[in-house]
């Protein structure tokens, strides 16, 4: 699918997944991409997924992964969550342009939600003068996050290699939302629908979302899953995770909760448009793209 919005109702809230672009993920900027998402995997049973998705071990060079952003229109209010990487080479920073196609301008956005501070989150918080690209909105971040990016601790705790890249990003786009900002202590319904859910390992402070309206259910789950194959295999952490361990306890925790509660799934990295579901197969899980859009 090559279109860069992707409507859906999901009860009496209109939805739309908006692409931000893709980016190329390889070396010598990154690590190859097996290593770059999959960590620790043992290389014969990665090497054995990988083949399941029609992939080769050897010859899988570069990640390129898609940037999706969401629009929920509760009929009260219209909500981005999360604003892309607009300055991260030449096929992200598409935003703005894609909501303009759905007839929706910067302006008419009033909560803009940041699962997280990584600079394809964050990346679009503010315009080419660093004033907030969101004028009317409030934006939302967990205080956890917040304070990790707005500290000492971020350039402590980081890997040197995304270090600088990373740091950048904040100061530029964390700063400047602060007189519109909103920080998060605790699990909060932000919106009559739209409930915060703790999701930290990734990053400290990572938030997924469950949107409610009309008995449905999306949970946006943001970087808690980076590849379908994280579904499959939830111990898999990826190099650019924060804390491993914790990371798999919140897959299994948010998994558990998709899969038993027949969620739809919207993941920030997947497939454009980023919807599936997650199905129980004995023990294990698997991503089943929702087949009304592959
Ligand atoms: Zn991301």
């Amino acid at each position: 699918m090559n279109s860069q919005t992707y409507r859906f109702k999901l009860g009496s809230f209109q939805c739309i997944a908006v692409s931000d672009g893709t980016h190329a993920y390889a070396p010598p900027t990154f690590p190859p991409p097996a290593i770059l998402l999959f960590a620790n995997a043992p290389r014969e049973s990665l090497k054995q997924v990988l083949r399941e998705h029609n992939l080769q071990l050897e010859q899988w060079s570069e990640w390129v992964s898609p940037y999706i952003c969401l629009v929920i229109d509760t009929g009260e209010h219209e909500v981005l969550v999360d604003t892309g990487a607009d300055g991260l080479g030449s096929n992200t920073g598409k935003l703005l342009r894609n909501l303009k196609s759905e007839g929706i301008e910067a302006e008419d956005i009033d909560t803009v939600i940041l699962t997280h501070g990584h600079l394809d989150h964050i990346g679009g918080n503010t315009d080419s003068e660093g004033k907030p690209s969101f004028p009317n909105a409030r934006y939302i971040m967990w205080r956890r996050e917040w304070d990790f990016w707005n500290s000492e601790e971020a350039a402590l705790k980081l890997e040197e290699h995304v270090r600088e890249v990373l740091l950048g990003y904040a100061r530029k786009n964390l700063p400047p939302i602060q007189g519109q900002l909103d920080l998060l202590d605790r699990e909060t319904e932000i919106l009559p629908g739209i409930q915060t859910i703790a999701a930290p390992g990734h990053t400290p402070g990572h938030i997924a979302l469950a949107v409610c309206s009309g008995g449905q259910q999306l949970l946006c789950v943001s970087d808690v899953v980076l590849h379908p194959i994280h579904v499959e295999r939830p111990e898999w952490y990826a190099a650019v995770d924060f804390d491993p361990q914790q990371v798999e306890a919140t897959r299994r925790r948010i998994l558990t909760k998709a899969a038993t509660e027949k969620a739809l799934v919207f993941a920030f990295h997947f497939p454009f448009p980023g919807l599936g579901r997650v199905v129980q197969k004995g023990d294990e899980w698997q991503w089943q793209p929702d087949e009304k859009m592959s």
